[in-house]
């Protein structure tokens, strides 16, 4: 039996994406897509709206509909739209793949809170490179002392709506993790004006914004007479859709919890 798998916010850039990406992958089958009510692509195909071939289903604005049609759902759309499509995965204990991100702590519960009845998998990043540099990070930070800084840069195209990145901000988590320190007590999520100097432990953040560019980060270890930068790069969406085909996948038909991107990966 095929793996069915369902889109909200199917018409948004990674959406269409992920329609593709679905259609693309052998044991994969669309269950469906949806919108916010009122959205212009409401009714046309999903495979046209994905630039493929026609799949004989149309953009609905009923989630609930798809979440029943679904054994798994891929939900790249807002903050409260996330948390609000958790709960009817909880309803139905269907999967359901959250590559949303901007999320605060009330839509964190809620998803937290949906995830005692169905397998969620939350994930600001799908790709494998990104999950790898996670590890990588939490390691170097463990090895390294409060000597050497940590910094973290990364730029994202025009069009992205939060800031720092969720990747950005789960590579601080890592770092901060690797030290045994939580982020919130060392993050420095931007810098304006009379400053002051650097406190020690901190880890920086520093925001890009323009053009086209998908997704770049790069986490710097600075000390006295040497520095240490790694990172990443992503050229195209298309790694993030075939992780979060892959989650869906993984998912279907594991016990409810809330499971993140090693746990599909196996890292
Ligand atoms: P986008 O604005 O192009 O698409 C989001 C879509 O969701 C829009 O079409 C919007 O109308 C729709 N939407 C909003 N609320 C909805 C609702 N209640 N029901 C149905 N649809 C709804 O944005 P994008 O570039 O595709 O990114 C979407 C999210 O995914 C962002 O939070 C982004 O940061 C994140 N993202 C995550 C990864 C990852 O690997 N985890 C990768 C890329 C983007």
């Amino acid at each position: 039996m095929a793996t069915r798998i369902g889109v909200v916010g199917a018409a948004g850039r990674m959406g269409r994406m992920l329609l593709a990406t679905i259609a693309a992958t052998p044991g994969c089958v669309i269950a469906g897509g949806t919108e916010r009510p009122g959205n212009p692509a409401l009714g046309e195909d999903l495979g046209k709206l994905a630039g493929i071939e026609p799949v004989g289903l149309v953009l609905t604005a009923d989630p609930d509909a798809l979440f029943a049609a679904s054994d798994a759902v891929l939900d790249f759309t807002a903050p409260s739209a996330s948390a609000t499509h958790a709960s009817l995965a909880a309803k139905h204990g269907h999967a359901h793949i959250i590559g949303t991100t901007g999320l605060e702590a009330p839509e964190r519960a809620t998803i937290e809170a949906a995830a005692k009845r169905a397998p969620i998998v939350l994930a600001p990043n799908m790709s494998l490179g990104v999950n790898l540099l996670l590890l990588m990070v939490e390691q170097m930070a463990k090895a390294l002392d409060t000597d050497w800084d940590i910094e973290i840069v990364e730029m994202h195209h025009r069009h992205k709506v939060d800031a720092p990145s969720g990747t950005a901000l789960g590579l601080g988590r890592a770092a901060a993790k690797g030290r045994g320190v939580s982020l919130d007590s060392v993050a420095q999520r931007s810098r304006d004006g009379i400053t002051g100097e650097r406190r020690k432990g901190d880890i920086g953040f520093a925001t890009l914004r323009g053009g086209d560019v998908v997704g770049e980060h790069r986490v710097t270890f600075a000390a006295e007479g040497e520095r240490i930068e790694i990172g990443h790069i992503a050229t195209s969406r298309a790694i993030f859709a075939r992780g979060a085909v892959k989650a869906a996948i993984w998912a279907q038909g594991k016990p409810p919890g809330l499971y993140a991107m090693k746990d599909v990966l196996g890292l």
